[in-house]
């Protein structure tokens, strides 16, 4: 590892995303945000700022921005709430924070960063979690604030074929099983998964791994995905890689994906791009496991799999090339 070097990769989430379904329009402010989202934490690496900093700085981005199912246009549950679920990690420390199902917090990822260095704890819940946020000087917000007309019409759509929906569609249903509570497989014909994520090498050599999420379009009984789940959709360990993942998160809590990941590289001594490849495109794609995740190491090796036809997705690598795709 050479000191001094950084490196940051970000999502916003994987799917069916294909160019027919989207306008150009549409295509740019998506790439726009993802832009900006990156260049956020990219300058607080250049300024030689944490890991940890910089993942919570680009993901406050994509939870500002309406596109993402993340903070501000996050999907609606059936209960027409908005329940949205983050974490966060440190690789060096080995530390955790996360919340679930939060409903008043505008951006999740600060809460988690907060139940991390504030409380002794790693995962806080619902009305507490956003208690905790309040007395540490998260910034509160009432429920409306993260509502959107397009999320409130995906949920009419959902609930009208009485599916539980895997994030936003752009033309097609995402949808996962026949009824609410049936999330095994279904007519799955444009599965999009919004949720976002940050991972990020800093000049101290420490790396780091974030995500944020408004989960299932039509989810109910508080259901809770692999977002906030240590080890499931975010994991960061020095010794290996930090990792943050998007997808169908009931597989991904099932094959403790992120987790997988490093444990590849630990203990069979993979390289980061054999371990994700091996994660994603065969394990989890051998058991109709939709998705992707970022994940990036200690050297500022950046990979970006997915098993699905496209995934938000930029990076700026150790040589401060910047890219921003969307499709396959
Ligand atoms: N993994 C998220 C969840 O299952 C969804 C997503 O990635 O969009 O809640």
């Amino acid at each position: 590892m050479k000191i001094g070097t950084f490196a940051i990769a970000i999502h916003g989430g994987a799917g069916t995303l294909s160019r027919e379904n989207m306008t150009e329009e549409l295509e740019r402010a998506h790439r726009d945000v993802l832009t900006q989202s990156l260049r956020s934490g990219h300058a607080i690496l250049e300024a030689g700022g944490s890991a940890l900093s910089a993942v919570e700085a680009a993901i406050v981005v994509l939870e500002d921005s309406p596109l993402f199912n993340a903070g501000k246009g996050s999907v609606f549950t059936h209960e027409e709430r908005i329940e949205m679920d983050a974490a966060v990690m440190h690789g060096g420390l080995r530390a955790a924070g996360a919340v679930a199902a939060v409903t008043t917090i505008k951006n999740p990822i600060k809460a988690a960063r907060a139940v991390m260095e504030k409380s002794s704890h790693v995962l806080l819940a619902e009305s507490g979690a956003e208690a905790f946020a309040e007395l540490v000087g998260c910034e509160i917000v009432s429920p409306e604030y993260f509502e959107t007309e397009f999320r409130r019409e995906q949920l009419r759509r959902a609930k009208s074929q009485e599916r539980t929906v895997l994030d936003h569609d752009g033309g097609g249903m995402a949808s996962v099983g026949s009824s609410s509570i049936d999330s095994s497989s279904g007519s799955n014909q444009d599965k999009k998964f919004g949720t976002v994520g940050a991972v990020a090498l800093d000049k101290n050599g420490d790396i780091a791994a974030g995500t944020s999420t408004g989960g299932m379009t039509n989810k109910r009984f508080h259901r809770i995905g692999d977002t906030p789940l240590i080890g499931a959709g975010t994991f960061a360990d020095n010794e290996t890689c930090a990792v943050s993942c998007t997808g169908h998160g009931e597989f991904f809590i099932r094959n403790v994906v992120a987790y997988d990941v490093t444990a590849l590289m630990k203990y069979k001594g993979l390289t980061l791009t054999q371990a994700a490849d091996h994660v994603v495109n065969e394990k989890l794609r051998s058991i109709g496991g939709m998705g992707g995740l970022i994940a990036i190491d200690r050297s500022g090796t950046i990979v970006m799999p997915f098993n699905t036809a496209g995934m938000y997705r930029g990076a700026i690598g150790v040589d401060g090339t910047e890219r921003v795709a969307i499709f396959s």
